[in-house]
């Protein structure tokens, strides 16, 4: 048990202590050897706090037989690099235009700030993440999405090969956002969209976005407006109708391609809750927002 988790329980009775671990088994006996594609995200990721359990949580779940892959995104970070260079970042549609020096920029963050900062949270508790761009090995194949939007790629393929040795060596992969073209240049891509191409060619059983909001709200100014469930028709709908918008559009985007792929649900989670994770995998607790293909 990690020491963060101690203090938290220590609080409890032993009895209690083992009637959780116990009402987890059927979860972790349904989940085993499943691969869960995390995307980690939002406000929770410039929380140390919350960082630390994040990494404890991952570290869980390949202890008890799931194959977590970890996405991240990194938004924040790069804009207030921008903006100490005196940058201004400006968006379209949730993506960030991105010309070479923004890219340079976002390629630094996310490949040798964030991504290692989540490696070496991981690795406090045993030699397990391996970092990558998803430039190594062939990973991710990017393209243009739009010239309007600078380097910002759209993915042509995802070669799973080195996720797949990795993953069957017992490690975590964390991946950063970013593609290369068969020219080698590098392009920045939604890590939203990564996750979900990931998860798909890895045939994940979940992919679980965590983000700064509750789940996908009907009010995106009423926090307690969680809609707990929708199938692809429903997130079209709510899109042309313009609930959706911001981030959330490529990220609903996202869950309604790995769904398609093939993952059996997508979720949308609140990074912000301590072991968000844990609730959804391990629990009833009906969290956030789940997206399933829905009837055919
Ligand atoms: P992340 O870093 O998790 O990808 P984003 O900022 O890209 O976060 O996307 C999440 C943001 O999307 C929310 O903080 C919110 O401002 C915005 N948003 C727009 N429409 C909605 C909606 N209907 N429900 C929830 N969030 C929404
Ligand atoms: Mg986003």
């Amino acid at each position: 048990m990690t020491q963060d988790l101690e203090l938290q329980t220590r609080g409890y009775s032993p009895e209690l202590r083992t009637k959780a671990l116990v009402e987890a088994l059927p979860y972790i006996q349904q989940f085993r050897g499943a691969t869960v594609v995390v995307k980690f995200g939002g406000n929770a990721m410039v929380d140390p706090e919350l960082s630390r359990t994040f990494a404890s949580d991952i570290v869980l779940l390949r202890s008890v037989g799931l194959r977590p892959v970890v996405v991240h995104g990194g938004g924040p970070q790069i804009g207030d690099l921008l903006t100490k260079l005196g940058k201004e970042s400006v968006f379209k549609d949730g993506l960030r235009v991105t010309d070479a020096e923004t890219l340079d920029v976002a390629r630094m963050v996310l490949v040798g700030k964030v991504g290692r900062d989540i490696v070496g949270q991981i690795n406090i508790h045993g030699a397990y993440a391996v970092g990558m761009s998803g430039e190594d090995g062939g990973l991710i194949q990017a393209q243009v999405l739009d010239p309007e939007l600078g380097f910002v790629g759209d993915i042509v393929s995802v070669n799973p090969g080195i996720l797949e040795r990795l993953l069957a060596e017992d490690l975590i992969p964390v991946i950063s956002s970013i593609g290369a073209d068969e020219t080698g240049q590098a392009y920045n891509i939604n890590a939203d969209t990564v996750a979900s191409a990931i998860a798909g060619a890895l045939n994940a059983e979940k992919v679980i976005y965590l983000t700064d909001v509750p789940g996908l709200l009907s009010d995106v100014n009423d926090q307690t407006s969680i809609i707990s469930g929708a199938t692809v028709a429903e997130i079209d709908a709510l899109r042309a109708d313009g609930t959706i918008a911001g981030g959330m559009v490529p990220k609903t985007e996202a869950c309604v391609a790995a769904v398609r792929a093939g993952a059996k649900s997508a979720h949308m989670l609140d990074g912000r809750r301590p072991h968000v994770l844990l609730l959804e995998l391990f629990t009833d607790a009906g969290i956030g927002t789940k997206i399933t293909l829905g009837e055919p």
